[in-house]
């Protein structure tokens, strides 16, 4: 059968083809977790509001509850008639500010009947139950109205979200123990060649420990998905094709290595055997240009047809990446492509790629033709990003890339970017 037939597009192109199939992808089954357990997963079910937030006139500042009106002329001294502190009993919280009056009260606690305002503490001077007021306030200032957060009832989260600390944080304000999330999707890691040796494994001068499937794992990890790591595949057709027939078992594969042009890389050729379709075949970038897209087990591409018209079964299909197996390459096309089909299968809304911008440090020389996402160093204090390339060997350096923090972004018509300049970055 050979080889299939090449597709290398530019870097929007295949991001636009996974983003494309993504969009076709559900999560596989839901589970309840506890709220602290959900922290990183997605959540399955909407959140509502079980009251109004705030529940009452809620006081923003620690000061005296008062009417606007009565502070036209300053300063001015009013008696001070109570005092309501946060989780005040009800009699206290019942309190009324009657014309002239000012009543006590602190963050969080109820407004008294009466009061449309509070003036911050700061500007007040009290002795002998009165309160001198120096300086006026608008009606409403300082208070935050019943409800003008959310309704009870109003939807506060969406299914989709990714939780992190602020949809707990909604999800414990609205009394909820336990969360609905999507199941995590099984992802299937197969490194591949015959010099990789498992990192338990004493390595002969010529081998090299499997570094990749263990950033593969840590990257489907973060994502939200469950790696499971096959064995190393040797470049031989026969375990190979057995070990990417396992991989297609589980919801996602990726395999990284034996998709350049050497004469051992046989991956593609042995899903070709497996009647895979390709969906491009490399991409225009570096690292990572033989990145390989591609699914399986969808209906037979009709004579003339692009694999990508071709409708998908019911029965979905399952997704393949190669990845190329040069350790920077393998880490970076992850970032790239696979997480926008990993997030997809996790339930999660579609997030765009977020290109930052910091201050070149000092010039970058490259060659044309090829979008690069070079590892580099963000750094430098409070708003003053500034960005170098990590001193790096090429993208099998994994120390480099250790050391680095973002990639920046090149576009592959430049062939000189100037110190100063600011750089599309790609956060880690
Ligand atoms: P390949 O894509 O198979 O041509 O591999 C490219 C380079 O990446 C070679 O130098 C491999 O030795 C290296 N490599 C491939 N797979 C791994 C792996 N699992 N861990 C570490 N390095 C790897
Ligand atoms: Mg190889």
């Amino acid at each position: 059968m050979g080889l299939p037939a090449s597709m290398v597009v530019s870097f929007e192109e295949a991001r636009r083809i996974v983003d494309e199939q993504a969009a076709r992808l559900r999560p596989q089954g839901k589970e309840l977790v506890g709220l602290l357990e959900s922290a990183g997963r997605v959540l399955a079910e909407p959140i509502h509001a079980d009251r109004d937030f705030p529940p009452f006139r809620r006081a923003a500042r620690d000061g005296y509850a008062v009417r606007a009106a009565d502070l036209a002329t300053l300063p001015t001294t009013l008696p001070i008639v109570g005092e309501i502190r946060a989780g005040a009993p009800a009699e206290s919280a019942a309190l009324t500010v009657q014309p002239g009056q000012a009543i006590s009260i602190m963050t969080g606690a109820p407004t008294p009947e009466g009061a449309d305002a509070i003036v911050m503490v700061e500007h007040t001077t009290a002795h002998d139950g009165r309160v001198e007021i120096r300086k006026s306030v608008r009606a409403g200032e300082n208070i935050v109205a019943t409800g003008s957060e959310a309704q009870r009832g109003e939807r506060l989260l969406s299914p989709g979200i990714v939780l992190d600390h602020t949809g707990i944080s909604v999800a414990a304000s609205t009394g909820r123990v336990h969360l609905l999330v999507y199941a995590r999707p099984k992802v299937a890691v197969l490194a591949t060649g015959d010099e990789i040796v498992d990192i338990d494994v004493r390595p002969g001068p010529h081998q090299i420990r499997n570094s990749n499937s263990y950033s593969l794992g840590a990257q489907i990890q973060a994502a939200g998905g469950e790696p499971i790591l096959l064995p190393i595949a040797p470049d031989e057709p026969h375990r190979l094709r057995e070990l990417l027939e396992e991989g297609l078992e589980a919801d996602l594969l990726l395999i990284a290595g034996g998709v350049s042009m050497g004469k051992y890389d046989l991956v593609e050729t042995i899903l070709a055997e497996l009647s895979a379709q390709f969906l491009f075949t490399g991409a225009k970038i570096q690292p990572g240009k033989p990145i390989v897209f591609g699914r399986w087990g969808a209906e037979e591409s009709g004579a003339g047809k692009s694999a990508a018209d071709t409708p998908v079964r019911q029965d979905s299909p399952k997704y393949f990446f190669g990845l190329p197996g040069n350790p920077v390459s393998t880490m970076v096309t992850v970032d790239l492509f696979v997480r926008p089909v990993l997030g997809a299968l996790c339930g999660a809304a579609p997030r765009p790629l977020i290109f930052l911008r910091a201050r070149l440090k000092s010039e970058i020389q490259t060659r044309t033709g090829l979008k690069r996402f070079l590892p580099a160093v963000l750094s430098g204090g409070f708003e003053q990003a500034e960005v170098e390339l990590a001193r790096w060997q090429g993208s099998g350096d994994i120390a480099a890339t250790a050391r680095a923090n973002c990639y920046i972004v090149i576009p592959p018509d430049r062939e000189k970017v100037a110190a100063g300049e600011w750089v599309p970055i790609l956060p880690r």
